[in-house]
């Protein structure tokens, strides 16, 4: 079926996230034998908010920017996802990233549909008062749409505890009571979790444990490389690192490192805390963005933004085992010449599933009013994590597809079942 929001005439661009998003769906619903009006639904998103925001800028002038917000899907229960701010976000990657994020909390079955926000700003150039007050706005154009039962925001690229704090704070200003479960990842002092923070990253170390059990994988004698510093990369590698895996080679933005008997994370995030910059750092050898990514290792975990492995350098990808820390990191025509190396996946809708997972633990401590323990949101964490590695891999071997796939299949199941008992109102 065409897709609906591109004519058939345009040719498919490997790099639209939302190209990549659909076609994957596609195969999968075309395998599940879904029902064809299910399939209709689900192909398109509930509702999307496109919205221009005045911001008054430190010198005086106004501003106007461009704010999304899709609500993918409420099937499940309230849609969840983060908000990113960037120059290079568009519909085309937000709904895509929307659409991720019901298959991701299908996936970790937890009772989410999904949505995603963006602004298009360049957030590193402008004062933390100007950022407040684009985040103010944005929220409150947003207030009949978001709230603790409607869609519930996160943090996602660029935007951070603080920006959810002002969120929180908004939305409440207007509801004329504290409101904490109108968005999660928020500062742990107002109503955040323990243990969200590092979540993501900790998702990814479950799943890269899981991996490595499947293949007999010693931590001690596995290398891994991870694109991304961050919120994401960052935590990964420090608590790998931890556990015992050989971090070889880490990036960010500004450049690669690699050293093959293993780079000191501490101190290569540190540095680059001081310095903005991998530049200059002694202990590695430097490379490219793009060469990290074709060295030899065990684990790839690229964990920094979308369309890092295409068709034109995924053969020459080595890895493993490729645990996706990023949304989207793979193109879906990558992914056949990925499978065909016989690289296992574990696909960002599982492998970056923990940041989630632990927005919903949020969630429900907020609404209970009673918090956990960082132990108890660990072990819990690690409960769902670990079973749905379990369920995605229990769907490989029946229905005989690679890991990608799986993952598509086992969410889009479980949210075509949802919809069916629910039924249509229409
Ligand atoms: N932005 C994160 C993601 O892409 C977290 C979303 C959330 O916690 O709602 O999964």
């Amino acid at each position: 079926m065409a897709n609906p929001f591109v004519d058939d005439a345009k040719i498919i661009r490997e790099d639209n996230p939302f190209e990549s998003m659909m076609q994957r769906f596609d195969e999968a619903a075309a395998r599940l034998h879904l029902d064809p009006n299910i399939y209709k639904i689900l192909r398109w998103p509930n509702r999307e908010i496109t919205f221009y925001i005045p911001v008054l800028m430190d010198d005086g002038n106004y501003q106007v920017f461009t704010a999304y917000r899709v609500q993918h899907n409420f099937a499940r229960g309230p849609a969840k996802g983060g908000v990113r701010y960037g120059p290079d976000v568009c519909l085309d990657e937000v709904r895509a990233l929307a659409a991720w994020m019901t298959w991701k909390c299908a996936v970790v079955n937890i009772p989410f549909g999904g949505a995603k926000g963006g602004i298009i700003c360049e957030p590193r150039q402008m004062s933390p008062s100007e950022l407040e007050r684009l985040t103010r706005r944005y929220t409150a154009e947003l207030l009949d749409f978001i709230g603790p039962e409607r869609d519930v925001p996160a943090p996602d690229m660029n935007t951070n505890e603080q920006v959810m704090a002002w969120m929180m704070d908004t939305y409440s200003m207007h509801a004329r009571h504290t409101v904490t479960a109108v968005v999660t990842g928020k500062p742990v002092e107002i109503g955040g979790s323990l243990g969200r923070r590092e979540a993501t990253g900790r998702g990814l170390l479950i799943v890269c444990n899981e991996a490595c059990r499947k293949y007999n994988l010693d931590p001690e004698r596995t290398r891994v490389v991870i694109q991304g510093c961050g919120n994401v990369g960052g935590v990964a590698a420090l608590l790998m690192m931890q556990e015992g895996y050989k971090i070889v080679g880490m990036a960010d933005l500004t450049g690669a490192l690699y050293n093959k008997t293993g780079l000191d994370v501490k101190s290569v995030l540190g540095y680059l805390k001081e310095h903005k910059t991998v530049e200059g750092y002694v202990e590695a050898e430097h490379m490219t963005n793009e060469e990290i990514l074709e060295m030899d290792c065990d684990i790839l975990i690229p964990a920094a933004t979308e369309n890092q492995i295409t068709s034109h350098n995924a053969d020459r990808i080595k890895c493993r085992i490729l645990a996706e820390g990023a949304n989207g990191p793979t193109t879906a025509e990558a992914d056949e010449i990925i499978s065909e190396k016989n690289i296992y996946v574990v696909a960002d809708i599982l492998a970056n599933a923990g940041g989630v997972t632990v927005s919903y633990f949020e969630w429900v401590q907020n609404r209970m009013g009673f918090y956990w323990t960082e132990a108890e949101v660990n072990s819990r964490l690690k409960h769902i994590m670990v079973n749905a590695f379990g369920d995605v891999n229990r769907f490989c071997e029946k229905y005989k597809v690679n890991t990608r796939l799986a993952s598509y299949m086992l969410a889009i199941d479980r949210v075509a079942y949802d919809t069916h008992l629910r039924g249509i109102y229409a």
